[in-house]
């Protein structure tokens, strides 16, 4: 398989996601290649493991949501965009990251919990967005979308290093955009996949492949308001990859937007994003 890590890996520890598609023998999109670590956050490799809910308890009873279902769709891009599987229907409260340590969950996973609760569940949301909010927001997302990104059906693309240091910050590979949306199906809904364009010289067509295949751009909607989170592998910058009409809210803009002033989106799939490096 295509590999972008240094050591060869006994394919038994691969994520299940992987196994499966190597069994069917055809050629793998660029990915992070690494075994399953005990803890997908840190480099504990005993202990004590916990479960680490993708979407929290406290968030889906402020929305009422504790028995909403979803199915985890992964969308395909050499297809257009179109739904390339489906996992079984379960509900939200089940879906979580059982692939992390308690030392992660109980320490810095709920601390960023309870600074991003009173964001994340204040009504009315009025006023400009503060640097404070932002980036406790954007650290919060990121965090969500690396436990999806490890746990559901899609190719591994957020690196040891980036996973690590989101016990402490914000790592330098992600970025954070944020719109609103007209069309509500259910509260949560998220969705993974590669940037949908890139322009660049034609003698770079092949580089530029690899580096959005190992793009991860996730949207992560709740409710009325989406995050699109970012991870772009070296040597590009998170801010070369750009969702259409959204407000990045990191790296912190020079002026953050206030929320009333965030774009609107008629879905939450709405916004192509694409490399620009010219
Ligand atoms: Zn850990």
């Amino acid at each position: 398989m295509p590999s972008d890590s240094e050591q060869p890996v006994d394919s038994d520890s691969l994520r299940k996601f992987d196994r499966n598609l190597i069994e069917t023998g055809r050629p793998l999109a660029h990915r992070v290649v690494e075994p399953v670590p005990f803890c997908w956050f840190c480099d504990n490799v005993a202990g004590t493991r916990s479960k680490e809910h993708i979407f929290p308890q406290w968030l889906l009873k402020h929305h009422g949501a504790m028995d909403e279902r979803v199915h985890p769709i992964r969308i395909s891009m050499p297809l257009g965009g179109v739904v390339a599987s489906e996992r079984g229907e379960r509900p939200l409260r089940a879906h979580f990251n059982g692939e992390v340590c308690a030392g992660c969950n109980n320490g810095w996973m709920s601390s960023l919990e309870v600074s991003a609760m009173p964001i994340l569940t204040q009504r009315p949301r009025r006023g400009r967005i503060t640097d404070a909010e932002a980036t406790v927001l954007a650290r919060w997302f990121a965090k969500t979308a690396v436990n999806l990104n490890v746990s559901q059906p899609f190719r591994l693309l957020v690196d040891g290093p980036s996973r690590h240091a989101l016990a402490t910050s914000i790592p330098d590979r992600f970025a954070v955009h944020m719109f609103r949306v007209r069309k509500q199906n259910g509260v949560f809904d998220w969705v993974q996949k590669s940037p949908d364009a890139a322009s660049c010289p034609q003698a770079q067509l092949d580089g530029m492949r690899r580096l959005m295949e190992l793009t991860l751009v996730t949207h992560i909607r709740i409710a009325d308001l989406v995050a699109v989170v970012i991870h772009a592998p070296e040597p590009l910058q998170p801010t070369d990859v750009i969702p259409d009409r959204t407000a990045r809210i990191y790296p912190l803009p020079d002026r953050l937007p206030t929320w009333e002033e965030l774009p609107f989106h008629d879905d939450y799939l709405g916004p192509f994003t694409h490399i620009d490096v010219i």
